[in-house]
């Protein structure tokens, strides 16, 4: 058993493709606003009692019906799980997605959608679904309250931190460290679970900063995204970075971990540290977790 998830043994791949959990949607809420370009929903599945267990950080998988160019049955796509262990009700027999449609362009210039996030999008209380997984034992949140954690999202990647920050919350206030979200999002519209983070940062230890991208720019008139804010944090998270007690997460959009490793060189190279060095220390130490798309 690992030693940081000595509470709960990590479940992998516990249905696959062929052999999926059938779970009944219970809600799905679109998060939002109808004005918003971006539409994405809250899906929240219900299944037996004990029949997922899942940490704060795996995924789960959904197959959109039919098959593929290829005439394969189409595989699972993953989302990560937007909720704690415990589910959306406490019960341990729920727990929630966060799906962003996707509709393109395709290259002949027809109008095109995402299968599964459009199955899940417009699934109904009472549809039943396949579902795969647990999967993913890399960006699981360690069981390690005294540590602090910095969380550096865009978009939809901000859902494995919702889970996180439900866990969080249910350590002792005495025993826990601090956690910081960096949350990037093109307008106000997109800030997902904008509510929930306004509560949570009630807590002195919880704390919360944006950039809006298509809202806010940089000095130098760029879009305003997280590794911006990020360096304008400055000697407050270089100080997270130097005292070693630091779990670093990045989740979400593919170009953002170039953009973030920047920031933390630039801020390293201020305090005389070198980047690459302290990035080999943070990963050795299994600080240092990335899962961008
Ligand atoms: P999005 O709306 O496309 O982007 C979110 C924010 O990231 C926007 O403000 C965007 O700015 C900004 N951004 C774009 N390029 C960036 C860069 N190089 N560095 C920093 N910020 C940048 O996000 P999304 O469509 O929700 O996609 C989120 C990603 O997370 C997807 O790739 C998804 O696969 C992945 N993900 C999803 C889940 C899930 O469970 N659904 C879980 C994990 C990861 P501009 O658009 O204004 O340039």
């Amino acid at each position: 058993m690992s030693q940081v998830h000595a509470e709960r043994e990590i479940a992998l791949n516990l249905y696959r493709h062929n052999t999926p959990l059938m779970v009944r949607v219970l809600a799905n809420r679109r998060l939002t606003p109808p004005e918003c370009a971006n539409e994405v929903h809250h899906l929240t599945v219900q299944f037996p009692a004990g029949a997922f267990p899942f940490l704060e950080g795996q995924s789960a998988g959904f197959s959109p019906p039919g098959v593929n160019a290829r005439g394969r049955p189409n595989v699972p796509r993953l989302y990560s799980i937007a909720s704690g262990r415990d589910g959306e009700d406490g019960t341990g027999t729920t727990l929630a997605i966060c799906v962003k449609r996707v509709l393109y362009q395709t290259e002949s210039g027809q109008q095109a959608h995402g299968l599964a996030s459009n199955m899940l999008c417009d699934a109904q209380p009472g549809d039943l679904l396949p579902m795969t997984g647990p999967a993913g034992r890399e960006f699981v949140l360690p069981e390690d309250p005294p540590a602090n954690y910095l969380l550096l999202a865009t978009g939809t990647g901000v859902a494995p931190f919702r889970a996180f920050a439900q866990r969080w919350a249910q350590w002792p206030a005495e025993k826990r460290g601090k956690m910081w979200l960096f949350f990037g999002v093109q307008t106000h519209g997109d800030a997902l679970y904008a509510d929930e983070w306004a509560a949570r940062a009630e807590d002195p230890h919880f704390r919360m900063t944006y950039a809006f991208s298509r809202e806010e720019t940089t000095a130098d008139g760029r879009r305003m995204y997280v590794q911006d804010r990020m360096r304008m944090a400055g000697q407050e998270l270089l100080a997270w970075l130097r005292d070693g007690q630091a779990h670093i997460y990045i989740c979400g959009v593919k170009g953002m971990e170039v953009g973030i490793e920047a920031a933390f060189a630039a801020l390293a190279q201020e305090a005389g540290l070198v980047w690459p060095v302290v990035r080999q220390q943070l990963w050795l130490a299994g600080r240092w977790h990335v899962e961008v798309y």
